[in-house]
């Protein structure tokens, strides 16, 4: 399963919540170069690594996906996910719209969900709120959001993040 959305939309939340209420069902740790926030803990909420370690990386071939997200690189270890299937579990990927079409492109079966914020104020008062962004850092996700809103077509589902419990519900159905 593939799950993108824009940033601020609560995905990750909604997805972690998601693992936890169906079996089998596995949430990828990306690898990424972007600095560790406040709260992030290492091998939790990504694999953090130099820029040069995900060149390397990314040279060598280990990505099933990767992209530059606001200067940073993001990318699903190929060795990763395949251990995981290879337990038997459903694999969901977090990963935004250009990961997605690598993934698509690659000729791989997935189940692709959009998830979206109630609205476009809703979401900016969402990055507003969270973040020690800086007002230019937040015109960028906003401006970047409405350009990658336009891809939901590409995706099999939509769902709507209005209220988080009902959102892992939809997703989950
Ligand atoms: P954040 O820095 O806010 O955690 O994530 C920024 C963006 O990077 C989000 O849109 C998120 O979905 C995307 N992202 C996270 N992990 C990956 C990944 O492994 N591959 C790709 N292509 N995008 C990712």
């Amino acid at each position: 399963f593939v799950v993108s959305a824009p940033s601020g939309t609560g995905k990750t939340t909604v997805v972690e919540q998601l693992v936890q209420v169906v079996p089998d069902l596995g949430l990828s740790r990306s690898y990424t170069s972007r600095a560790m926030r406040e709260g992030e803990t290492h091998g939790v909420d990504y694999n953090f690594i130099t820029r040069e370690r995900f060149e390397k990386m990314a040279r060598e071939g280990q990505f099933l996906e990767w992209a530059d997200v606001f200067g940073n690189y993001y990318g699903t270890s190929a060795a990763d996910t395949d251990a995981m299937l290879a337990r038997g579990e459903d694999v969901v990927l977090v990963i935004d719209v250009q990961g997605a079409r690598q993934v698509r492109s690659r000729g791989i079966e997935t189940i692709g969900i959009f998830v979206l914020p109630p609205s476009a104020a809703v979401l900016e008062q969402r990055l507003r709120g969270r973040s020690k962004d800086s007002e230019e850092q937040i015109r960028r996700r906003l401006e970047v959001a409405s350009a990658e809103v336009d891809e939901y077509s590409q995706y099999e589902y939509v769902v709507v993040n209005d209220e988080i419990e009902a959102a892992v519900g939809r997703l989950e159905s």
